[in-house]
């Protein structure tokens, strides 16, 4: 059974130089469209937990950081925040907030470097973390850090999931970097005392190999996938995109739910890439999971078995989403999900 994990793996890293300083982390908060992203607000509780100061940085154009300023201020748990705006950090392109990054860990104390584990901050902390000769730990789901040896341990799922690594960063290592899976950590709430700004000067990049081109945003009346409390997701048996729709979003919207799919469902074109669960997909972890008609592969459970209630209907009896599931359902799709349809409208 895949929910119970399979191995610990225990490794420590040596690198760096020795520290006894009390832990300080910069905690990079992302945003969009005026919005922090819920991964950077989870990030920050995980820095929360180191015990000591919390400083927030937030990059932009100017436009960008002046719409999102005042939320952040009032973020729980930050002691302080840096806000640095320029006009090549409009794309978040890891070439030109890299350089700012270097700049802001060599003027200061800090002593981890704290990110969400996404896309944005996978192209940038690993890559000040090499300019600077120390080790990432990445998609981290606990931590621990012991002021009397001033090391930090973290939790880290390995094998899409069916191992966690304990891995820890010793008081010799003076920073840590990690990133943080968001459905480990519950977001920091925007309703602090507030706390004072201060700019950092930005650091001009020329020569930026690479060129932002467009920006594509979906937009979709439902609730995003990766912080949906409820979610309807179907696979391959749902036969193509039409049916996926008419079968899966009745249901979903009945629940207040999201959509997510399969891979299998996404690679025939029956759902947008962007609502692909799994372990190159989305990870999620919401009170209810609904899938109809997946398989279960082990791709598959790694971003969702962490679900609070898993929901099954499948037609093979031996599908082993059964083994992670709560509920399970050996049925014809097309058949029960109108059935639990009018009981649920009754
Ligand atoms: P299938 O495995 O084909 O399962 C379809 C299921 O539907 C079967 O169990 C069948 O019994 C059931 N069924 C058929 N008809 C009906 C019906 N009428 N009513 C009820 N049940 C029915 N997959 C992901 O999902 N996410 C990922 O992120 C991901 N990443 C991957 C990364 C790598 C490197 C690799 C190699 C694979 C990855 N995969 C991922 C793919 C994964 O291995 C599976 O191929 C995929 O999850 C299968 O999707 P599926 O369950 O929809 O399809």
């Amino acid at each position: 059974m895949l929910r119970a994990r399979s191995a610990v793996v225990t490794r420590a890293f040596a690198r760096g130089y020795a520290s006894a300083a009390p832990p300080h982390a910069l905690v990079f908060l992302e945003h969009r469209q005026g919005s922090l992203d819920s991964g950077s607000l989870s990030a920050l509780t995980a820095a929360t937990q180191l015990g000591g100061q919390v400083t927030g940085l937030i990059v932009g154009s100017s436009e960008q950081v002046g719409e999102v300023i005042e939320k952040a201020k009032k973020l729980q748990g930050l002691t302080s925040l840096l806000h640095s705006a320029s006009p090549q950090y409009a794309n978040s392109l890891p070439e030109t907030i890299s350089p700012l990054f270097e700049k802001l860990l060599s003027n200061n104390s800090f002593t981890h470097v704290v990110s969400a584990h996404s896309s944005c901050a996978k192209s940038i902390l690993p890559r000040v973390a090499a300019k600077l000769d120390v080790p990432a730990v990445s998609d981290i789901t606990s931590l621990e850090h012991d002021a009397a040896s001033n090391s930090t341990t973290f939790t880290r799922p390995i094998y899409a999931g069916n191992a966690l690594a304990t891995v820890r960063a010793p008081s010799s290592l003076a920073l840590k970097f990690f990133t943080v899976r968001s459905t480990a950590f519950a977001a920091a709430a925007e309703d602090g005392a507030g706390v004072e700004a201060k700019v950092v000067d930005p650091v001009e990049v020329s020569d930026v190999p690479t060129e932002h081109i467009s920006t594509t945003l979906t937009k979709s009346d439902r609730p995003d996938l990766g912080v949906a409390s409820r979610i309807v997701s179907g696979g391959r048996a749902l036969k193509n995109a039409e049916t996926f729709e008419k079968t899966l979003y009745p249901l979903a919207d009945l629940l207040g739910a999201a959509v997510g799919a399969s891979r299998a469902a996404v690679d025939a074109g029956y759902a947008d890439n962007s609502l692909q669960v799994g372990q190159t997909g989305k990870v999620v972890a919401p009170e209810l999971y609904v899938a109809l008609g997946i398989s279960g592969a082990i791709q598959h459970l790694a971003g969702m078995k962490d679900s609070k209630l898993i929901v099954a209907v499948n037609k093979d009896p031996d599908a082993p989403i059964f083994q992670v599931a709560d509920v399970g359902l050996v049925a014809d799709l097309f058949e029960a999900v109108p059935q639990i349809i009018e009981k649920l409208k009754q």
